[in-house]
């Protein structure tokens, strides 16, 4: 990721990409205090646009601000940053990744004499899981790692720390055979993947976990409105592992997965084992949406020149 050409938005100014370095000491990089946010555009007929870019500047500073942590800009001065990191690096399409952390100015947990720096890379990525999981759909399997309790860490923060619970969960969903893992909250009701919400479908309803151990994503509330748009009805309620086990069709969203079908938990297959009408029509809105293939919610989508 470090050696390639282009530019990073560092602290107010667009440095070269193999230059946007810090120290070995930097403070974030031992205990984890650090606020980010994943963001994409993508190519539309009026030309590269951010989706929900304003969104994500509002969550990566709540983040901020639930951590304690001072971010040095304006919300407007990030999103033009934002805009900014994917125009200059020419890029129709991309993965944006704001992060605020903190410096090298002290190492102690007390964390009061700390600088917060901002960076903001943009590079292409395409499908998170592969172009083929967004048609056949993943397998998945339930962590043996339990998700973050509401007091224990902050889940409506996007914290780096937080990941750590995440990577343990995909390495183990992994290395069983899966292509993801799905957490439980401490109460062992459904929560969300290692970087996804997650969503039922049963007889013609949609069922997704209540904002509680789960991250608030941009994706879920997207795609709970293009539901509402198409008449579904939704149902924001606990959710047990089983009731996924026998729902009709099941789905992943995020920014970097987008909308992602379930096929398969813990062995057991998902209604027909495949891609479900609920999840395609949705995916398939949810694609026209971000691509600008539709003119609707057009505030949702920042052009960077
Ligand atoms: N949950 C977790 C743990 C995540 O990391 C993400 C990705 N940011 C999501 C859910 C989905 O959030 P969003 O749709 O805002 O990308």
């Amino acid at each position: 990721m470090a050696d390639r050409d282009g530019v990073i938005w560092y602290d107010g100014k667009l440095v070269p990409w193999r230059e946007a370095n810090t120290h070995v000491l930097t403070h974030s990089l031992h205990y984890g205090m650090g606020v980010f946010e994943g963001v994409r555009a993508y190519k539309t007929p009026d030309g590269t646009a951010i989706f929900r870019l304003q969104a994500h500047t509002d969550r990566l500073f709540d983040s901020a601000h639930i951590m304690g942590m001072k971010i040095p800009f304006t919300k407007d001065e990030i999103n033009e940053a934002t805009r900014a990191a994917v125009r200059e690096n020419n890029l129709d399409s991309a993965y944006i990744r704001p992060l605020a952390f903190y410096g090298s100015e002290g190492m102690g947990i007390r964390a009061d004499n700390l600088k917060v720096h901002v960076v903001i890379a943009a590079w292409h990525w395409g499908a998170y899981m592969g172009e083929e999981a967004l048609e056949t759909g993943i397998k998945i399997r339930t962590s043996s790692f339990t998700r973050h309790h509401v007091n224990i860490s902050m889940t409506r923060a996007k914290a780096s720390g937080h990941y750590i619970n995440s990577m343990l969960a995909l390495q183990e969903a992994v290395s069983a055979g899966a292509d993801e893992a799905l957490l439980l909250d401490p109460e062992g009701y459904v929560a969300e993947g290692s970087g996804e919400n997650i969503f039922i479908v049963k007889d013609g309803v949609i069922y997704t976990p209540e904002v509680t151990a789960c991250l608030n994503g941009i994706t879920r509330n997207t795609v709970l409105t293009l539901a509402r748009e198409q008449g579904v009805e939704i149902v924001e309620k606990r959710i047990t592992r089983d009731e996924v086990y026998i729902a009709d069709e099941a789905f992943f969203t995020g920014t970097a997965a987008e909308v992602t079908p379930i096929r398969e938990l813990d062995g057991r297959q998902i209604g027909a084992g495949r891609r479900g009408p609920v999840t395609e029509k949705l995916q398939k809105a949810y694609f026209d949406l971000v691509t600008g293939q539709t003119q609707a919610h057009a505030e949702w989508r920042t052009l960077v020149k």
